[in-house]
């Protein structure tokens, strides 16, 4: 069986507290206990209880949940046939309303058309679009850029912005 190793260098780093006497280690986060070792030969092994040790209890929900709110019917189907080594299912109830799965199925309304029609004089109606940030800064230092077009013409001008409120002093421009 194959094991990780812990740095103590990094914990510290991270803010951690390890103390070592008499075979033991403690391991401490905010002055709160976060491990245990002791030492076994030349390495210190973190106490942990063994995985068949650990019941794995959740109800139907949570398991619906952790598993990034899949199918109920399937999750209910793998809890049936014990498909889940050692899990125990102490309760089958699922919400009336499960809330991300509703943001999920929803779909969105169609944006409103602008009226109908087409512009009919030059600046009548102009289009924008702004874009960004962009993970490198352009040779101006520009982390934005902004498409404006304007119906009537059709005629499309791309601006280079360093922020967002940049976006207003160059659409009156
Ligand atoms: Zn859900």
């Amino acid at each position: 069986m194959g094991f990780n190793l812990m740095s103590v260098g990094m914990m510290e780093e991270r803010g951690a507290e390890v103390s070592v006497k008499g075979g033991k280690t403690i391991i401490k986060m905010n002055e709160k206990i976060a491990a245990c070792g002791t030492r076994k030969s030349a390495l210190y092994h973190l106490d942990m209880a063994p995985m068949s040790d650990v019941a794995a209890v959740a109800s139907l929900q949570l398991l619906h949940e952790r598993l990034g709110h899949v199918n109920v019917a399937g999750v209910r189907r793998m809890i049936y046939n014990k498909d889940i080594d050692g899990f125990k299912c102490f309760s089958m109830v699922v919400k009336d309303v499960c809330e991300p799965c509703v943001y999920g199925k929803a779909a969105m309304t169609p944006m409103p058309s602008a009226g109908g029609g087409r512009a009919t004089k030059r600046l009548q109606l102009v289009h924008s679009d702004l874009g960004g940030p962009m993970s490198e800064p352009s040779r101006g230092c520009a982390l934005y850029f902004c498409i404006f077009t304007d119906d009537f013409f059709r005629w499309t001008d791309v601006v280079l912005l360093q922020s967002k409120s940049d976006l207003l002093s160059d659409y009156k421009k």
